[in-house]
């Protein structure tokens, strides 16, 4: 059978999820299929004003959305976009939320980095502090991978990026690396 149309019958019979998911990890040929369908990859996740029973994708009433929650926010700034179950709308706020957190140079990851939570994080006068980092993604400049890095000093917390490198020789795994 025809590529498209098995991708065509998973999308269009039921709009369950996995099925998206299914569609796009079938082959590389069934996931470009998959990603020329329209998505909505321009809804902003907020942190206030949540509005119930409402799919902020495609902006209709629904007494059964979901909440993606912005996977790399910090505790004191959350971001959320609701969504309706069906893929679509899930899909779109996923690409949302990774195409937002992009504009800020900040890559989701779709596989943890693979190194302990709490990390030793070299200051500028030589010593090393232990710390922990913000999980689920990397940041990038000037062409490099940092993580951002998180300690505690005096009741103070102070934050810094430090090169990937020095934790991994790894790439880290994206997640839409096409985006
Ligand atoms: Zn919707």
């Amino acid at each position: 059978m025809d590529l498209h149309i098995v991708v065509s019958i998973l999308l269009d019979y039921r709009q369950d999820f996995w099925r998206w998911i299914v569609a796009r990890t079938l082959s590389k040929k069934s996931r470009e299929i998959a990603e020329r369908r329209i998505y909505d990859k321009g809804v902003f996740g907020q942190r206030t004003w949540l509005q119930q029973n409402h799919c902020m994708v495609c902006e209709r009433a629904n007494p059964a959305v979901n909440w993606l929650h912005y996977c790399s926010d910090t505790p004191a700034s959350q971001r959320w976009i609701s969504h309706c179950r069906k893929w679509p709308c899930r899909a779109s706020a996923l690409y949302s939320m990774v195409a937002d957190y992009r504009q800020d140079q900040v890559y989701v990851l779709r596989e943890p980095l693979g190194i302990d939570s709490e990390i030793n994080i070299p200051r500028s006068n030589g010593t090393v502090s232990k710390g922990m980092f913000r999980q689920g993604c990397v940041i990038k400049k000037h062409g490099k991978w940092y993580v951002s890095a998180e300690w505690t000093k005096g009741g103070d917390s102070y934050t810094k990026l430090v090169p990937l490198i020095y934790y991994t020789q790894d790439d880290p795994k994206l997640m839409f690396n096409d985006l």
